[in-house]
């Protein structure tokens, strides 16, 4: 629990203003937008870590990507069908000399210069595992087993600026993505909830697991929601952070043959792949540990400071 000199518990605002104070989240004047300490980042380092020990011994292939995707990508998803408010696109300049300095005169004076901006071929990435599928499909069939892939621990983008701390609009997903049978990607989901559950556990925190559904966009997005809270395709595990509701810190997401017939995942013998994803938030559980354990790391208990060594 952190704690005042007093021994009382910290209220939010207390707590946000410690982590200022400390310059454990340095603020840019931008909301959801942080610089980190090398405090934070070593408890981060150290989150990352625990679930790279969790997966030890289940074969994972490592991949690491840049945190931008090709658009096409994006496209190609429906992203902008789901999620078109929470999506994040690169512009960049081509244009000649004379726009150049009318660019950079309206820029100088912070007003709006994106008519000088052109589309390019990227955007940022809004989840760790997307450019995991087209890189295995890009491998051929699968093997009977399928494929268990570590992306590892990526920056992602979500365009929801908000001055609460645990929204911010860019921080890190730890993810693991199961390629496979359907009846072996269920078990993997399965041995996850279960495993993460336990993982919360452990490092002292107050974590329920819950069926969930994503913030998807519109009236379309409702039925989307509905059906997947129906089919119990996403779960979250929840802890306490800020605030009197817990929030989610992680999520184990079931998509059937979605992205498989999307991106052509097949065995040898035609059939699709199902695949699973689990994403961990990062910089979120390094606050609710903060919360939980108080600001220095150092002097939190034995145990959990094992789990994240
Ligand atoms: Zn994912």
């Amino acid at each position: 629990m952190t704690l005042s000199a007093s021994g009382r518990r910290l209220t939010d605002d207390e707590f946000r203003g410690e982590l200022r104070r400390r310059a454990l989240l340095v603020e840019t004047g931008v909301a959801g937008i942080y610089g980190r300490s090398a405090t934070f980042e070593a408890v981060m380092e150290g989150c990352i870590g625990a679930i790279t020990s969790l997966a030890a011994g289940d074969g994972c292939v490592s991949m690491r990507f840049p945190p931008v995707l090709p658009r096409r990508e994006l496209e190609r998803l429906g992203y902008l069908q789901s999620f078109p408010h929470l999506a994040g696109t690169v512009f960049a300049f081509e244009g000649d000399a004379a726009e150049a300095a009318r660019q950079l005169e309206q820029a100088s004076r912070h007003e709006d210069w994106s008519g000088f901006q052109t589309m390019t071929d990227l955007v940022l990435t809004p989840a760790a595992c997307y450019p995991v599928y087209p890189a295995v499909a890009a491998g051929g069939v699968l093997d009977e087993d399928g494929v268990t892939v570590d992306p590892g621990a990526a920056y992602v983008f979500r365009h929801e600026p908000s001055e609460q701390l645990t929204r911010m609009q860019m921080f890190h997903q730890r993810e693991l993505v199961r390629i496979g049978r359907p009846e072996r990607v269920r078990e993997w989901r399965e041995l996850w909830k279960g495993r993460l559950l336990a993982f919360l556990l452990d490092i002292g925190l107050d974590a329920r697991l819950d069926v969930a559904t994503d913030p998807f966009f519109g009236r379309g997005g409702r039925m989307l929601a509905i059906n997947q809270r129906e089919q119990e395709l996403k779960y979250e595990l929840s802890v306490p952070i800020l605030g009197h509701e817990s929030t989610a810190v992680a999520s184990v997401n079931y998509h059937e043959d979605r992205f498989a017939s999307l991106y052509g995942l097949t065995f040898a013998d035609g059939s699709l792949a199902h695949t699973a994803c689990l994403g961990v938030g990062i910089e979120r559980l390094t606050l609710a540990l903060m919360r939980r354990h108080g600001l220095s790391p150092d002097l939190w208990p034995r145990t959990v400071r094992d789990r994240l060594r």
